[in-house]
């Protein structure tokens, strides 16, 4: 069925005889009562089995993994407390000392940041690729190799690599794909179906959409590997709380119609972003001339919600105009319905020297726009009143 029909009709369990309730419970509870020590012993066994302990599976987020695996075309799901916390849960779950991992260049911040700590601290060495050609990926596979690290659209500045290509030269050499999906949702890209083992969301982003909940999920497009993480999550422990889940649940209804505002609202602000004399170079992935442009009329089925904008005054002009927007949000944050904006050099990127903020594409004067659902029109009013006045 179509992602919108999937994105209503949320993968629920029976409940009781009868009627049943439309919306999934919350069931916010830590633990769960049984009958004898036989069967609360039994159903330690795995992911699947009865409800023990929400850390280790809850009916309102199995609700939450199994529709979002669904939506990804994966085998299963596990729901995280956040987006790091999912994307450090795949890392800590599947890398050991010694080992290697490759990653795209431009990533998000917290990313880089978790990688640099797990080399200085595990000796895990993350090294990054110079390019986007299956060539690169090979060239640089080790022994060590475990896996290769992708965003379907690097944050902040809206890269596409080209998913069928990296993963199938990953592999080649026998290297798991991990692809974070947090700015495309599975809306425009589905990496499982371009050869990904594993994908992560930060839920708190298109998923959920509300700008009022925490989350993360990674799905897995082999339920073995699921199985093998699972048994180390738990034990990690950043579990999604049930209420958090529902609110997700709840959020992802309305995923495809918001994504399809998200990307048309983006595409009139980058169009005309494009045009103004105080911008020196626009971010968005489907605007032509953008350098991922092909990659991401072939991966993408709309260019995202996502705008970024080199401004000609540098770090005092990107300051300025996220501090005269009126009607879009000075936020952290993306993927909301409101309009939200930052800049990525002093906020999400802080902890990138110079050179690796270089390297990643992020300027003093780079300004990320989260653009939101609102009328297209009235963004535009508030953006341009903004950088006339720069
Ligand atoms: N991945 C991407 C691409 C992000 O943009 C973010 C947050 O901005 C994260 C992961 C981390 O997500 P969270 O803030 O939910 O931990």
């Amino acid at each position: 069925m179509d992602i919108r029909t999937r994105a209503v009709h949320v993968v629920n369990e029976p409940f009781g005889e009868g009627s049943w309730p439309l919306s999934v419970p919350i069931v916010q509870s830590s633990a769960f009562g049984f009958g004898s020590a036989g069967a609360l012993a039994d159903a330690m066994g795995g992911p699947d089995g009865q409800y023990v302990y929400t850390r280790r599976g809850n009916p309102t987020v199995r609700a939450l993994e199994r529709t979002v695996a669904g939506l990804e075309s994966g085998a299963a799901a596990i729901a995280f407390a956040s987006g790091m916390g999912a994307l450090s849960g795949m890392l800590l779950s599947l890398l050991k000392p010694g080992d290697h991992v490759l990653a795209q260049r431009c990533l998000y911040g917290g990313t880089y940041s978790v990688l640099s700590d797990l080399a200085r601290r595990f000796g895990v060495e993350a090294e990054y690729l110079p390019g986007g050609d299956a060539a690169d990926v090979e060239a640089l596979m080790r022994p060590k190799t475990r896996l290769l690290l992708l965003e379907t659209i690097a944050n902040p500045t809206g890269q596409v690599p080209d998913l069928p290509v990296l993963t199938a030269a990953a592999r080649r050499c026998g290297v798991l794909s991990l692809v974070d999906n947090s700015l495309a949702s599975p809306v425009l890209c589905r990496p499982i179906e371009h050869g990904a083992d594993i994908v992560v969301h930060s839920t708190t982003k298109y998923l959920a959409g509300h700008s009022d909940v925490l989350g993360g999920v990674a799905v897995f497009a082999d339920g073995g590997l699921h199985r093998r993480v699972w048994g180390r999550t738990v034990e990690l422990g950043a579990t999604a709380d049930p209420f958090a889940a529902w609110l997700t649940l709840r959020g992802l209804a309305t995923l495809p119609l918001r994504m399809r505002q998200h990307c048309s609202n983006a595409e009139v602000i980058a169009e005309r972003l494009a045009r103004h004399p105080a911008v020196r170079a626009v971010h968005w992935p489907w605007l032509p001339g953008n350098p991922s442009y092909a990659t991401a009329r072939t991966v993408l089925s709309g260019g995202g919600g996502m705008v970024t904008c080199e401004l000609t005054g540098g770090r005092a002009a990107g300051r300025g105009f996220i501090e005269r927007v009126r009607l879009a949000r000075l936020a952290l944050s993306l993927g909301g319905v409101e309009t939200l904006i930052s800049h990525p050099a002093s906020t999400s990127h802080r902890e990138l020297d110079s050179q690796a903020l270089a390297a990643a594409g992020v300027g003093e004067g780079t300004v990320r726009i989260s653009v939101g659902i609102e009328h297209a029109e009235d963004l535009w009013a508030d953006i341009e009143q903004a950088l006339d006045a720069s």
